[in-house]
């Protein structure tokens, strides 16, 4: 593989923690291996939860354990112009709608199907799958309203470096995809699938709880004009429990608490790869 760029797309909502340095480690590892270069991403597409003061203590910690980007980090609450130019190549093909639903909404709209779920002893309850309330209403755009992209229920396959063969459904995963939220927010799917395009990120590397998000990446940044889709390993993550990853309220994994304790960096990478 030739000219590959990958990315670290940290959300500034949290200190660094072992699950964080895992994910720098592969992308860093992989990409190097492939003589690729590595793109820094700072995802504060979320207002409400970002802040600035993360965004420092993530660049001071990766600096501190020798993960050095290739190119001056990206915000994408810098980014709305891009991110408008590319809902307007949507808009173009007829495939942008407004949507006033809240997340409630949708859990109420799902519910006998939940319910059915639950009685069979599921024992995660599945993703949302939006109903396509609003895909028909012509609904006036406006504060308070948010945007969706309609999907068309195809089938996406795509290879894993770590997984292999891999086959997604995204319309019957999620239905018709969220860009905008009631907020004014761009979700994640969204950004992260604009970025990728427009940034050429060619290899994505992250933790197997966004597995089934990549076919609706995929499908989106088809539908942006994106002819080849990146390469995607997913790799395993750290778990607290057998079904719950850890979170950046896991406190004694924090990277700033294991600095304090002296650990050094090569402690650091090492604890969090052996956790995996
Ligand atoms: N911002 C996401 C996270 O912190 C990563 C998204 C991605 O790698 O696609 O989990």
């Amino acid at each position: 593989m030739r000219g590959i760029i990958s990315r670290f797309a940290p959300a500034p909502t949290g200190y660094l923690h072992l699950g964080h340095v895992v994910n720098a480690a592969q992308v860093w590892g992989e990409t190097r291996a492939r003589g690729g270069r590595v793109l820094l991403r700072i995802e504060d597409h979320d207002r409400r939860r970002s802040r600035r003061e993360f965004e420092a203590a993530i660049l001071e910690d990766l600096a501190w354990l020798g993960f050095e980007a290739d190119a001056p980090p990206v915000r994408q609450s810098e980014r709305d112009d891009i991110y408008t130019h590319a809902l307007d190549t949507l808009r173009r093909q007829g495939l942008v709608y407004a949507c006033d639903c809240s997340r409630a909404d949708v859990a109420q709209a799902l519910r006998p199907a939940i319910a059915e779920l639950t009685f069979h002893a599921t024992p995660q309850l599945p993703e949302l799958h939006y109903p396509g309330t609003c895909a028909n209403r012509g609904l006036a755009e406006g504060p308070g309203v948010g945007l969706r992209v309609r999907l068309a229920p195809l089938v996406e396959r795509f290879d894993d470096l770590r997984l292999g063969p891999q086959e997604q459904h995204p319309f019957e995963q999620c239905g018709d995809l969220l860009v905008r939220d009631r907020d004014n927010h761009w979700t994640y799917q969204f950004a992260a699938t604009v970025d990728d395009h427009v940034q050429g990120v060619t290899l994505v590397i992250r933790g197997v709880d966004l597995l089934a998000s990549t076919g609706r990446q995929i499908q989106l940044a088809r539908l942006l004009g994106r002819a080849d889709p990146p390469s995607f390993l997913h790799h395993p993550l750290i778990m607290k429990t057998p079904s719950q990853k850890l979170s950046k309220s896991d406190r004694d994994t924090g990277i700033r608490e294991l600095r304090a304790a002296g650990w050094t960096p090569a402690e650091v990478i090492e604890r969090a790869l052996a956790l995996i």
